[in-house]
């Protein structure tokens, strides 16, 4: 099993300009590399901005190089509750801006021809409670009200053409997601930065940032950068200014990928061939590749170092797989990898401004396409044109304790599992 992320080790390389010299000045600095900078990137060249993204480590080799692959449309948590606390007009019109997220990744992948197997495969919510069958009955009749007539409510009858797993027993299909590989997505969008004349510098971290004489000045072990914006798409921002780490709980969620399949097993397994997500409170996702491996991934291990505990949870993962899929055959894990999401307290992301620095992050595990959209956004503000950021203005409060919240995760996450044991039990 190699403890490594899938899309990142089958991606081609990254390949930087030859040697460019750090600018003294620039139009913008991005602080990171995923898919937030390179996209607000892209958009500043379009822009004609001169642009420099600063990359801590290797492009996409955080959330954006080790997620799950889907690229869904729609809300992460549920939708007729989203009605209820924010008011159907603001919900309805957050997850049309998440339809718009899937449309942008799909129009830069065939503007700038990036190779990454894209394809609208759907997503299918699958529930097994009647608390579950109730939420997932009361989502679709609010969004084919409001935001979506194109759900389709799945019964008991139904499910097994869909997916073949007993443990479930109805579903929501959301036709408008999508998937992608990861890693070729993000390497071709960092070429595309290349070749529209921006600067990118990996290995290079932004140590510190102040303000003075009308501009940012952007240290970096390199040297000095003065900036007339800057932007922070720093994810967890575990190496980002204080006030952002105060507000984002870096939470871990690992993933395996199987060894390829023959096309007609998976078909049998997963007959609707969507991304599938489990509504547990400790929840799995799953989907298919293009050379038909099964990438499963979900909450295992609640430890808290991630690095060391990636073997633990690829058996807890592989485990969990076979009682979700017992018609899968006998087939090896091939890779097994965790990464950090960028947890906001109530699941939505921040984009903004703070202390006269951009910001956008803290998509809660459900960015792949919002990170595209919201570089793009956030690039547009930089650039001096209208407003259109669709957060501007969300209250951003800071974690409670959140200095103490990796130590209390492992005992939440232990609650959590025990309570959908006995609710299955139950059931
Ligand atoms: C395990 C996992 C599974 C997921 N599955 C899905 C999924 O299936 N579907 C979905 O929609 N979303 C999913 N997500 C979320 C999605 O991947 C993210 O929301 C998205 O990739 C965020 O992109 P980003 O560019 O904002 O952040 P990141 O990809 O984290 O990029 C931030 C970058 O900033 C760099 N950086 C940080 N600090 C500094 C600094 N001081 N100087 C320079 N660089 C710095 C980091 O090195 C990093 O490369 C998942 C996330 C994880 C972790």
């Amino acid at each position: 099993m190699k403890l490594t992320s899938y899309w990142l080790d089958t991606a081609p390389s990254f390949v930087a300009s030859p040697a460019a010299a750090m600018p003294g000045m620039v139009d913008a600095v991005i602080v990171g590399g995923g898919f937030s900078g390179l996209s607000a990137a892209l958009r500043l060249r379009e822009l004609g901005a001169s642009v420099v993204v600063l990359e801590r480590e290797r492009v996409v080799g955080e959330a954006s190089g080790r997620n799950g692959g889907h690229v869904n449309n729609g809300l992460a948590g549920s939708f007729s509750m989203a009605c209820k606390t924010m008011g159907e007009d603001k919900a309805t019109a957050l997850y049309k801006v998440f339809n718009k997220a899937v449309d942008t990744v799909e129009t830069i992948i065939s503007t700038h021809a990036i190779a990454c197997d894209f394809v609208r495969c759907g997503k299918l919510k699958v529930g097994n409670l009647p608390a579950h069958h109730a939420a997932l009955q009361a989502d679709y009749e609010q969004l084919c009200k409001s935001a979506d007539p194109d759900v389709r409510l799945i019964s008991y009858a139904q499910i097994h053409d869909e997916l073949r797993s007993d443990l479930f027993n109805n579903g929501l299909i959301y036709p408008h997601s999508g998937r992608m590989h990861m890693g070729r997505f993000g390497v071709g969008l960092a070429q595309a930065v290349l070749k529209a004349g921006g600067l990118i510098f990996e290995n290079t971290p932004m140590i510190s940032i102040k303000f003075g004489q009308g501009c940012f000045e952007v240290i970096t072990p390199q040297g000095k950068i003065v900036a007339k914006s800057v932007l922070m798409a720093t994810g967890t921002s575990r190496h980002a200014p204080s006030w952002f780490r105060q507000r984002i709980m870096p939470v871990g969620s690992f993933i395996v990928a199987t060894e390829p399949m023959d096309a007609a097993t998976l078909k049998q397994v997963m007959p609707g061939g969507q991304n599938v997500v489990t509504m547990q409170n400790i929840h799995n996702y799953f989907r298919a590749t293009a050379d038909n491996r099964l990438i499963f991934g979900g909450r295992a291990s609640f430890s808290r170092s991630r690095t060391t505990t990636d073997i633990v949870s690829g058996h807890m993962l592989l485990a969990a797989m076979r009682r979700t899929l017992p018609d899968l055959p006998d087939v090896k894990v091939e890779y097994c990898w965790g990464g950090d999401v960028d947890m906001t307290v109530d699941r939505l992301p921040r984009a903004g401004q703070w202390n006269g620095i951009y910001y956008t992050m803290g998509y809660s595990g459900h960015g792949t396409q919002m990170s595209v959209y919201m570089g793009q956004r956030m690039a547009e503000a930089m650039a001096g044109m209208p407003d259109t950021n669709p957060l501007a203005g969300r209250s951003w409060p800071k974690i409670p304790f959140y200095g103490l919240a990796s130590y209390v995760l492992p005992v939440v996450g232990a609650y959590y599992r025990a309570k959908d044991y006995v609710q299955n039990f139950r059931a």
